[in-house]
């Protein structure tokens, strides 16, 4: 694990070392308009539930990750939504995903600060983005049922998606995303979210773990028959999917007792 410039004096063998590291990456990130306040708000509250899941993959995200990549290997026109966190945090793996299943990037914020596009359009770039949407202010249009920024959308991104990969979104728009027909899927670290409750397949777990996981999925699925994607991507079951999060919530804080 690399040391930057906000934590030269991070101990590799420290217990919550890899967890200090990305707080430093953030607040790197926030220094280069990547990352908003409450970006680092957000990561802290998936941090809690990453305690309480023990900061593992579980098995039941291990199976919302092969239907969510097979949901996108069979989409006609899946786009990623990008935010700050998901930049800062994952740059070179959204974008190694992106490629691997032919998903557009499309960058999404709630905060609009000066410069903010525009230095997470760098990071993109600087590993290896070609195409991003979400650039060009003067073509967007909205989505209805939302009145946050996150409504403004790219015609040829989110608003023409079939399916939607939302890590680290809000429950407003991912309501409003669902509403609009959109098939969505959520990384969210909190099963209880509104964004995890209300998308159609849900991972509960640290995007950090959970991206470069995908990619390798990704990677093998393209290998398989149409009909064999498809059949994992209809086996899914969302609710019996979230509950199994819950229940290994529920014995991991018990076997602490
Ligand atoms: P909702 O609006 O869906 O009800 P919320 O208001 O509790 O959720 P937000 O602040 O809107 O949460 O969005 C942040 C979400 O992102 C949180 O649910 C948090 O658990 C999750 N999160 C933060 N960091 C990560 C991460 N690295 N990996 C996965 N999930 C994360
Ligand atoms: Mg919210």
């Amino acid at each position: 694990m690399s040391n930057n410039k906000n934590n030269p004096t991070i101990p590799e063998d420290h217990p919550r070392a890899q967890s200090l590291h990305y707080r430093h990456v953030l607040v790197d990130g926030m220094e280069k308009k990547i990352v908003t306040p409450s970006g680092l708000c957000a990561h802290g509250r998936g941090e809690a539930y990453d305690y309480i899941l023990g900061e593992t993959t579980t098995d039941a995200a291990e199976n919302a990750m092969e239907a969510a990549v097979a949901m996108i290997l069979s989409a006609k026109h899946p786009v990623i939504s990008v935010n700050g966190n998901v930049a800062a945090l994952i740059p070179k793996e959204i974008v190694d995903f992106s490629n691997e299943t032919g998903s557009l990037l499309e960058i999404n914020l709630f905060y609009q600060a000066p410069g903010r596009l525009n230095a997470i359009e760098q990071i993109l770039r600087d590993n290896g983005a070609d195409k991003i949407l979400g650039l060009n202010e003067k073509v967007s249009v909205k989505l209805n049922n939302l009145s946050s920024n996150r409504r403004i959308v790219d015609p040829d991104g989110i608003f023409s998606a079939d399916v939607v990969l939302i890590p680290l979104e809000d429950g407003d728009r991912a309501e409003a995303l669902i509403e609009s027909g959109k098939k969505v899927i959520a990384i969210d670290l909190n099963p209880l979210s509104r964004t995890a409750q209300k998308s159609h397949i849900t991972i509960v777990d640290n995007l950090i773990r959970c991206i470069p996981k995908m990619v390798n999925i990704a990677r093998s699925m393209k290998k398989m028959k149409a009909e064999k994607i498809k059949g994992i991507k209809n086996n899914f079951n969302q609710k019996k999917n979230l509950d199994q999060s819950l229940i290994h919530m529920i014995q991991y804080l018990q076997s602490k007792i």
